[in-house]
């Protein structure tokens, strides 16, 4: 039986997703259950179950979703400061993670609450 995330299946192409953006250290795709018009996942090529899992020579993997997030809002005409966007990390059970394999949420195109829920 394949030992791999979810989402590393999504990344090698064995589940359907809506690819978006691919380099060379991530790869993002629109969330399968959207919570604002704009919901994509920016997900590190490599399995880091998730962001507190991270170590000093993923350094590069971490730099490299958020440049990604940048060119993905730029791509979804959400970067400029009259729109905007939102970058979400969940970690554990009170943050709602159930996907363990680290990701970036970037939502956009709705007003975002703040303080989140
Ligand atoms: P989190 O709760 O932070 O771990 O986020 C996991 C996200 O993955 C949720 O927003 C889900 O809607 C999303 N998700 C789960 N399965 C898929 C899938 N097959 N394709 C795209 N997004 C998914």
């Amino acid at each position: 039986m394949s030992d791999k995330t979810l989402f590393q299946k999504i990344i090698d192409r064995e589940i359907p997703a809506d690819i978006i953006y691919e380099d060379d250290l991530c790869c993002a795709f629109n969330d399968i259950s959207p919570k604002a018009p704009v919901h994509v996942l920016i997900v590190p090529r490599k399995p880091i179950p998730r962001v507190g899992d991270a170590v000093a020579e993923d350094q590069a993997q971490l730099g490299a979703l958020l440049l990604a997030a940048g060119k993905i809002a730029e791509k979804l005409g959400v970067k400029d400061r009259s729109k905007g966007f939102r970058l979400v990390i969940n970690q554990g059970a009170d943050a709602g993670e159930t996907v363990p394999h680290m990701h970036v949420h970037l939502l956009a195109g709705r007003e975002l609450a703040w303080p989140p829920g």
